[in-house]
């Protein structure tokens, strides 16, 4: 069959390949996609949505469709041995610099059924039913065949084919796994109990068996439950769910989906090989679900990802920009292994009596990763770290900064009063944000920056920032040459 040209070939359309070919269809990217399965998942899987993914759903206008479909939940409980122990939610009400401080409990489905319709829209419909059978490297970046036997030449691909990645393999990418042999049983369904049903994750907690009860979206609620051994029926995981939550009972009306999860846990050793090929989302990393952060991370991998691509392919910047994808990346993917496998461990073992309390505590100094907010690229400083969310006003109208940035754009931000003439480029938008009430266009007097130029990437991590004084004109020209 005959070639066909791409900038970009994507292997898998799970969230995290649906979601590159969709910011790459943004940035006008030529990007295939395959997966082979014939639709987007149906139920089950990832539940929980972090804060900062909303913010980076409202750069990619998927946001307002997203956010009226799931429950929102930013407090946990915890119980142990049938006794109330504590009720926490400080580490979300402290979060700085946004406006939806909790979880987005909604289904991983929801948001893989947006993407393939909004791919579909944009005449980048996912090719089902289809598998990536071979690649090879040539001149021209890779080659790769389809299990229809399609070939498609593209100048990069990226591997986002899950845990047991092709592309991994076929690059051999060292991935080494650990399995510290936690056992967890997965049931989504419709429940009917005497315990109070309330919009927060309760952990009940006892020294032979942990299960956490998750809301979710419309009736449905979600329980883990930590079973130690690998043969088990649903039955046995309901019966640990009625022991947990004594003297109260619970049954199943509906069960929508059961399943088993084993920890594992591996970073594969690149995430960036041959100058052409990227790995992403769970082929790169995998780890316990405990904190939420598998889909979460994914998620950020490509948004990481695909703005370095458009910059290299429609810009012709040098390609070099392409491998701070895995400088920035790894390291975070080796944080969120650490927080969760900390997380999960402190769920079977406790030399101290105190495990419930324990596990309280992981959480709220893990919290900058199961938020997602405490994530930043580079050490200290503004330079590196997320662009604070705030109210902005446009004459008389109320809105937020968030909503303005464009992902196909950097955004230079000029939080200053007096009208500033630079000669940029197309691919960086220019907002001036005034301080005080009497413009007819953006202002603010409320904000961090004020007199302050601030150059946002456009997956809203800050990449430069000065004070505005007479020199700042010609420094950010300079900046913005180098970018
Ligand atoms: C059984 C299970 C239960 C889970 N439960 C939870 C949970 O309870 N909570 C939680 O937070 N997370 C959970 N996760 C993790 C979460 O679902 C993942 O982090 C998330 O799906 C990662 O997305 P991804 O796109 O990287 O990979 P995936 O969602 O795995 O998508 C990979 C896609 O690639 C396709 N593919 C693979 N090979 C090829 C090929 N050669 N050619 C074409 N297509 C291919 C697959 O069909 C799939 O659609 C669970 C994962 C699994 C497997």
């Amino acid at each position: 069959m005959t070639s066909d040209v791409a900038d970009i070939v994507i292997a898998g359309a799970g969230p995290v390949g649906l979601m590159c070919a969709y910011l790459g269809q943004l940035c006008g990217l030529r990007v295939v996609i395959a997966d082979e399965t014939d639709g987007p998942l149906k139920v089950g899987r990832a539940d929980a949505l972090n804060a900062r993914t909303l913010q980076l759903l409202e750069l990619a206008d998927l946001f307002a469709e997203l956010y009226p479909l799931g429950k929102t939940c930013n407090t946990s409980s915890v119980w142990a041995d049938g006794k109330f122990l504590s009720h926490q939610s400080s580490w979300w009400d402290e979060l700085e610099g946004c406006f939806h401080k909790h979880f987005l409990m909604l289904g991983q489905s929801y948001l893989e059924n947006l993407l393939d319709g909004k791919l579909s829209k944009m005449s980048a419909r996912v090719k089902r039913s289809t598998t990536i059978v071979n690649m090879e490297l040539n001149k021209a970046g890779c080659l790769t065949t389809f299990s229809n036997g399609e070939k498609i030449q593209s100048r990069y691909l990226i591997g986002a084919d899950g845990s047991r990645s092709f592309v991994r393999h076929h690059f051999q990418i060292p991935f080494k796994i650990i399995r510290p042999q936690i056992i967890w049983a997965v049931i989504d369904g419709i429940i009917d109990s005497d315990f109070p049903k309330v919009p927060e994750i309760i952990v009940f907690q006892g020294e032979t068996s942990d299960v956490a009860w998750i809301p979710r979206e419309g009736d449905i609620d979600r329980f883990y439950i930590r079973m130690d051994i690998k043969d088990f029926t649903l039955e046995e995981a309901i019966n640990k769910i009625n022991h947990a939550i004594k003297p109260h009972t619970l049954r199943f009306k509906e069960i929508v989906w059961f399943s088993q999860f084993s920890v594992k846990e591996s970073v594969a050793e690149k995430f960036f090989v041959h100058d052409r090929i990227f790995l992403a989302g769970d082929a790169c990393h995998i780890h316990s679900v405990n904190g939420g952060q598998g889909l979460n991370t994914g998620l950020a991998d490509a948004f990481n990802l695909m703005w370095k691509l458009n910059r290299v392919i429609n810009f012709g910047v040098p390609d070099k920009l392409l491998q701070s994808y895995e400088n920035e990346r790894k390291p975070i993917a080796q944080s969120v292994i650490e927080s969760s496998g900390e997380l999960v461990r402190s769920t079977k073992y406790s030399q101290t009596g105190t495990h419930a309390q324990d596990y309280v505590n992981i959480i709220q100094k893990r919290s900058g990763n199961i938020t997602g907010m405490g994530i930043r690229y580079g050490d200290e400083g503004l330079c590196g770290s997320r662009l604070f969310d705030l109210e902005i006003f446009n004459g008389v109208v109320k809105t937020r900064l968030y909503s303005l940035l464009d992902y196909a754009k950097f955004t230079l931000l000029i939080f200053a009063d007096d009208m500033v003439d630079l000669n940029l480029p197309k691919f960086v938008k220019v907002i001036q944000i005034h301080s005080n009430k009497y413009q007819t266009s953006y202002w603010t007097n409320s904000s961090q920056y004020v007199n302050q130029a601030v150059l946002v990437r456009p997956d809203s991590y800050i990449e430069a920032v000065t004070p505005v004084d007479l020199e700042w004109p010609m420094l950010f020209q300079q900046i913005i040459d180098r970018i």
